[in-house]
């Protein structure tokens, strides 16, 4: 038995030295495999940066810089460095997934307007409501002076009828007042005729605001079925080899997805804490200012061997 062991450890060592002699480079590797972990930063470059996010390679890198403090400062290694020259790259690729994002962008800013356009047609509502008001009281007075006056004149006309006649100057007077009093009626019956049509226009108003908030909610309800969900990080994958981002609102959780992304490179697995880094869900986390979990920071320490 022991015999047996030897001979496998003698043939290991010698597969060992066989590799490094023919090759020094795995040598150096070998000796890597067997330095302590996160000794050395993980190079990463920036690779394709697709147009349609409107970012600059500056902004990505300082995007970038700030991710890589979330795991270096808790941790007070190098853990990650930026080098032009490094195969493995970081991109951000257009896809479906953004496409949807700009999506839900555009229907955000349509809810937006229609919630502006009805704060607009109530104001008008209201303000033509009191337009309304205010012309129909003065209008009731109106006619009740005008109701007041024709009677006074109803019973002169009687009066002078019962004596058979009017003399001249009151008959003058009674004629006068007639025309005043057709005068009156005329112009509150144009005055009727506009507190109407302002009727039709406070009706037009309110069928509008019903079309808008009609129209509101008919959009609220598509963005909540199409974008409502908690939104996991399938934003970014990491292979391996890359880290690819297909997927960000704002600059806040496209560096959230990177921290998160950078934890895989370091070999970390998703972690159970809703407020974790590693957690597969975005959405607990701080957005704007991104910070290991007590999870997190264990995690990292068991990967980096640090006590
Ligand atoms: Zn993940």
């Amino acid at each position: 038995m022991k015999k047996i062991f030897q001979y496998i450890l003698i043939i290991i060592l010698f597969s060992f030295w066989g590799i490094v002699l023919t090759n020094p480079e795995s040598f150096r590797g070998a000796l890597d495999f067997l330095k302590k972990p996160c000794s050395k930063p993980i190079k990463y470059s920036l690779g394709e940066i697709d147009p349609k996010f409107n970012l600059s390679q500056e902004e990505m890198l300082s995007i970038t810089e700030k991710a890589e403090e979330v795991w270096e400062k808790p941790t007070g290694k190098n853990l990650f460095e930026y080098d032009p020259q490094a195969d493995f790259k970081i991109n951000i690729v257009f896809d479906e997934r953004q496409e949807r994002t700009n999506a839900s962008k555009k229907l955000e800013s349509q809810l937006g307007k229609l919630e502006s356009d009805r704060e607009n047609v109530i104001k008008e509502y209201d303000q033509l409501s009191k337009t309304y008001q205010k012309r129909l009281d003065d209008y009731n007075k109106s006619v009740s002076q005008y109701e007041e006056r024709l009677e006074k004149y109803l019973a002169k006309v009687n009066y002078w009828n019962s004596r058979g006649g009017a003399p001249e100057d009151e008959y003058e007077d009674l004629k006068k007042e007639k025309k005043e009093l057709d005068k009156m009626r005329n112009s509150l019956e144009a005055e009727r005729k506009t507190i109407n049509s302002l009727v039709g226009k406070t009706n037009t108003l309110a069928d509008k605001e019903n079309k808008i908030v009609e129209n509101y909610n008919s959009n609220l309800s598509t963005y909540k079925n199409k974008y409502g969900e908690a939104s996991q990080f399938d934003k970014g994958v990491y292979d391996g080899e890359k880290i690819n981002i297909f997927q960000f609102n704002e600059v806040e959780d496209l560096r959230l997805t990177i921290v998160h992304e950078l934890g895989h490179a370091l070999g970390i697995e998703h972690l159970g804490d809703s407020t974790s880094i590693m957690y597969y869900l975005m959405g607990d986390q701080d957005m704007e200012n991104p910070q290991l979990s007590e999870e997190d920071i264990k995690a990292v320490k068991t990967t980096c061997r640090i006590k």
